[in-house]
């Protein structure tokens, strides 16, 4: 390779070399401009069809280039990379893409790693473009002034040992490994010196600290911390000089800039060939990134926390509506019951009112009806209860008439229908029976009734009995049945009378 010997460390001013397909007069009016505010010098080449002759016209037998821009109209940017690494391994390499080639690019270069570690992708629309050309110069830049002084570093420590063993050149070239692993590690390396001030300052703190080497060296470590955090940080450098592990701490840091940030140290003493420790190794990792994720965790924690214990606050007061409309339910359901049968009961006898009475009326009509199947209709009237009333008063006559209720319903069947039809006459619907057998029923209550009370007054029923024929309404049939009574009362009550006469008067249909 042409810089296996000492480098010359390259012109700060030397060219970008910018390779592109377009023309120079279309690069200079469009990429070129926005490349120039970069300040960097720009030398631009058209990339010609044949790569082999872009090697030997461009990155020929000159000293490498600060940096290598590949512009976005190249066909095949990464055989043109290849070519500059190989050329210029010290190199960065910027290759200007459209996002979206971005993965395609990538995969190739994981794929084929022919281009070594010093390069980026950069959108050409992406506004600081300018900047990162910068900063890709100062890549290069700093990696050859590195190479120039381990070259330099080597040649004078082979120099007192040039004919020494070959365990003084391994352990040469051991220091300088560290010495490069050192200072192009992510982490802040430091040494503090027995007074605690800064004696030795990688980039790495150089970048997390943003004080450049110079300005830190020989600086009381402190200033490093926050002030708050100053004489613990000192008091943890001194217990790390008397041989005191001290590991992963954190402290408030910060910059320069006066800005803060977190960071984690770990101290360690360098013992001299004494065994005496006078200097402290201390490494610090910024962990604002890391101490914000944590941060966001808790939060998202506290607020998934919070939301299922209102989720568990909502569901109990949803479990206790539930329960209190359940409870409303039942007690609805209770309502109900009791208003269905205060709506179709008489409160005085207990038995069906009057309106259940004619809705069974129709209905059974309907099934003597459909079926040709008999039905009787009795009606019971107290025969002069207003005497009753008036010998025995009133609450007497109303026992006189519970009494009368719990006798029709002993003396009828449990498909009977009887009811309290008002004032003191009831009714009865006998299903399936005829007229025969109706006017024996009545006749047992007309005695059952008779027998009631102490006799004095003498209490009678009359009763009239009905029973359908086919055609009957329900206002045909209880006419029927009340004019029966009606002939009862006229032939001196106490007396059973059956509306045969009358439903032989009525044709049958
Ligand atoms: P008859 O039927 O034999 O012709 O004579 P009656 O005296 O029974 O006739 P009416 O129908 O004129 O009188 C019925 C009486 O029944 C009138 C009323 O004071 C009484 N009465 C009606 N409802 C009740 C009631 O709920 N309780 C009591 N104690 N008496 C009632
Ligand atoms: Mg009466
Ligand atoms: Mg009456």
């Amino acid at each position: 390779m042409s810089h296996a010997s000492p480098l010359t460390v390259p012109d700060p001013e030397r060219a970008v070399l910018v390779i592109g397909a377009a023309p120079r007069g279309t690069f200079e009016d469009g990429l070129g401009r926005t490349l120039a505010e970069s300040g960097t010098a720009l030398r631009y080449l058209q990339a010609a069809t044949d790569i082999e002759a872009l090697q030997a016209a461009s990155v020929g037998d000159e000293a490498p280039p600060s940096a290598v821009v590949l512009a976005p109209d190249l066909d095949n940017p990464l055989a043109l990379a290849r070519r500059a690494h190989q050329h210029s391994p010290l190199t960065q390499i910027v290759i200007l893409a459209r996002p979206e080639r971005f993965e395609e690019l990538r995969k190739a270069t994981t794929m084929a790693p022919m281009i070594g570690d010093h390069w980026s992708l950069v959108d050409p629309a992406d506004e600081r473009l300018p900047e990162l050309v910068r900063v890709a110069v100062q890549g290069t830049l700093q990696r050859m002034h590195l190479r120039a002084t381990l070259d330099r570093m080597n040649a004078r420590m082979l120099e007192p040992v040039a004919f020494d063993s070959e365990a003084h050149r391994s352990l040469v070239v051991s220091n300088q490994y560290l010495a490069s692993i050192v200072e192009h590690a992510q982490d802040a390396i430091l040494a503090v010196d027995h007074d605690d001030t800064i004696a030795t300052w990688n980039q790495g703190a150089s970048h997390m600290f943003a004080y450049e080497r110079q300005a830190a060296l020989g600086q009381p470590v402190g200033i490093l911390v926050s002030d708050a955090h100053e004489g613990t940080f000192i008091e943890l450098v001194q217990a790390a000089r008397s041989g005191q592990a001290v590991r992963n701490r954190e402290f408030a840091c910060r910059r320069s800039d006066g800005t803060a940030f977190h960071a984690e140290f770990t101290l360690a003493p360098v013992r001299d060939e004494a065994d005496r420790s006078t200097t402290v190794a201390v490494t610090a990792r910024d962990i604002t990134q890391r101490k914000r994720h944590e941060a966001e965790l808790v939060a998202l924690h506290r607020t998934l926390e919070q939301r299922v214990q209102d989720l568990h606050r909502a569901n109990a007061s949803l479990l206790a509506a539930l329960d209190e409309l359940a409870a409303k339910e039942r007690e609805l359901v209770a309502l109900n019951a009791t208003l269905e049968v205060q709506a179709t009961t008489d409160a005085l006898t207990g038995l069906k009112n009057r309106m259940v009475f004619h809705n069974s009326l129709e209905e059974m009509i309907a099934v003597a009806e459909r079926q040709r199947a008999p039905l009787a209709v009795l009606v019971v009237d107290v025969d002069h209860f207003k005497r009753v009333n008036d010998t025995l008063g009133h609450q007497q006559g109303d026992r006189v008439l519970q009494t009368i209720a719990r006798t029709l319903m002993a003396h009828t069947r449990e498909q009977d229908v009887v009811a309290r039809y008002g004032g003191e006459e009831f009714v009865a619907l006998l299903p399936n029976t005829g007229l025969e057998d109706a006017s024996l029923v009545a006749e047992n209550l007309r005695r059952a009734c008779g027998g009631l009370g102490t006799g004095e007054p003498p209490l009678t029923v009359s009763i009239g009995v009905a029973s359908f024929v086919l055609g009957d309404s329900a206002a045909s049939l209880l006419g029927r049945a009340d004019e029966a009574l009606y002939a009862s009362k006229a032939h001196g009550r106490n007396r059973v009378t059956a509306a045969s006469g009358i439903d032989a008067d009525r044709p049958e249909r």
